[in-house]
């Protein structure tokens, strides 16, 4: 899948966009960088909820598909919210959430969260994410490239990683990957995966992002 982009060319100190693909550097966060881009486009200052404005330092980033039902860090499913917002909606979708807002009456949105939150227990005792099925393709564990540092790996998360997979037969979320299957977000996916002896993970493949993996970034002008 493409992620959105801004449609001219632009060069800022998070990424590089040139012809319509999103460069990063090796080693970068690409939470940060994915952040930043969504703020260019989206602003700093308007929450998307409520429909105000506000200071910048009460605008916070909030994922559309929450991400513990797999709602990953790409600008399509990203929004700015003011703080309130951002904790009002909890961990329900946009539409889910403007359902709640829908509803008047206190018990009506107790009732509602209930069941929103046994919906969602439910897809995850199928295996299932709560995104667009399109979002998601099955790649081969050998095709994915990653930069490894054995000192952001924790033990603790790994166990409890490997054990979710056991219990629900799934990840928790889909690995994020460049056009070149280079991993950009779910690492520990890809640990799970080779632990467990895995063939296939659930990618969302980003076609028009790559990660440069010599330092300076050189594009000619053409
Ligand atoms: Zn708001």
């Amino acid at each position: 899948m493409n992620i959105i982009l801004p449609t001219k060319n632009l060069r800022t100190k998070d990424f590089l966009i040139k012809d319509g693909i999103l460069y990063l550097r090796y080693g970068q966060s690409f939470q940060n960088a994915i952040y930043s881009l969504t703020y260019f486009m989206k602003g700093k200052r308007f929450c998307y909820y409520c429909k105000k404005s506000f200071p910048r330092n009460e605008i916070t980033m909030d994922h559309m598909y929450p991400r513990s039902t797999g709602g990953p860090t790409i600008p399509q499913n990203l929004i700015p919210s003011c703080k309130g917002c951002n904790s009002k909606k909890k961990d329900m979708t946009f539409e889910q959430y403007q359902h709640f807002l829908a509803i008047s009456s206190d018990i009506g949105r107790k009732m509602y969260l209930a069941k929103v939150s046994s919906f969602k227990e439910g897809i995850k005792a199928i295996g299932m994410f709560e995104i667009p099925n399109n979002w998601i393709t099955p790649v081969k564990v050998n095709a994915i490239h990653t930069q490894i540092d054995l000192s952001d790996i924790s033990e603790q998360k790994l166990k409890k990683a490997i054990s979710y997979y056991q219990q629900h037969h799934q990840f928790q979320k889909a690995i994020i990957l460049d056009r070149n299957f280079f991993s950009l977000d779910g690492l520990y996916v890809l640990l799970v995966a080779k632990a467990c002896e895995v063939e296939y993970v659930p990618a969302i493949v980003l076609e028009n992002v790559e990660v440069r993996q010599n330092r300076n970034i050189k594009i000619s002008k053409r």
